[in-house]
């Protein structure tokens, strides 16, 4: 029998930029501001939106906030909705409403045009809106793949509860004692949305050699016996190691992910995710000339 050995904390990071996201998304970005680079990949983005309290508003004379038509190329956009309800439409036809436990993962791979709303009911009542953004990236030989949208609902994300209800882990993708989470990825991927009860505790092995991070989005938890890591925080772990040990100092609410790392060069131009420069003036070429499509008026 072998033991598992406990993957290091490398560091905390808090936000490194807090900025609206258009008129709809107070987010405070916890990468690529920190400059994690590599030791993040395969993950480029993470924005926490809110919670942010929006006022009433009548999305047909004062337009809903949020933002417009823009590009994707290259990655995954992967939006994880706590409080509030976002609208999306895209050029490959997709549409819907992403609301409280949701998840809407789109491979924007080869291209896509699309825009991201509050949702026209919301923004009439308005209320809390509290979501993440997060962004993956895909190796080289899927960057120019088809577009592809998986709209993975509440009840579609398995609910691993733990002992005496102190705590809940959704698989949204990966793996966790058993479930399966729904999302279909092009490499291999935990994202699992986590509660934990004040004292309460949670083990697990991470398959070697994986980029792991922990991110904290309310509450305060130990990470591997370090301080507790609090609201919007992120713990960066260690390749080396499998075992990570979560112990909540107060209710928490967190992210946990982790991922092979691609090992590839990252060119970035907005929202454009590439591996050189020469593919990033293809990818402005494109955008500009129709090819990644655009919206119905
Ligand atoms: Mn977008």
């Amino acid at each position: 029998m072998t033991t598992s050995t406990p993957k290091t904390v490398l560091g905390t990071v808090r936000p490194g930029s807090t900025h609206m996201v258009g008129d709809g998304f107070h987010v405070r970005n916890l990468f690529p501001s920190n400059r994690l680079g590599e030791a993040i990949s395969p993950f480029l983005l993470f924005d926490y939106a809110g919670p942010t309290q929006y006022g009433p508003r009548d999305p047909e004379r004062e337009g809903p906030r949020g933002v417009g038509e823009h590009p994707h190329r290259g990655f995954e956009t992967v939006t994880i909705v706590y409080q509030g309800r976002v609208a999306h439409r895209d050029s490959a036809g997709n549409a819907g409403v992403i609301g409280p436990g949701d998840v809407q993962w789109m491979t924007a791979a080869a291209g896509i045009v699309h825009e991201e709303f509050h949702d026209p009911e919301f923004t009439r009542s308005g209320g809390v809106l509290q979501m993440v953004q997060l962004w993956v990236n895909l190796p080289a030989k899927h960057k120019l793949s088809q577009p592809k949208y998986q709209a993975i609902t509440a009840d579609a994300i398995p609910r691993v509860e733990l002992a005496g209800g102190t705590g809940l882990v959704r698989v949204i993708a990966g793996e966790h004692a058993g479930a399966r989470g729904p999302a279909s990825t092009f490499t291999p991927l935990d994202v699992w949305d986590v509660r934990l009860a004040q004292g309460a505790q949670l083990g697990f092995d991470v398959p070697a050699g994986r980029t792991a991070a922990v991110v904290v989005l309310e509450g305060a938890i130990a990470v591997n016996g370090s301080e507790p890591v609090g609201d919007a925080e992120l713990a960066l772990l260690s390749r080396e190691g499998t075992r990570v040990a979560l112990r909540a100092a107060q209710d928490s609410t967190l992210l946990f992910l982790s991922g092979e790392p691609l090992g590839e060069p990252v060119v970035q131009h907005g929202p454009f995710v590439m591996n050189t420069g020469a593919e990033i003036h293809q990818a402005i070429q494109d955008y500009q000339q129709g090819r990644m499509g655009r919206l119905d008026a």
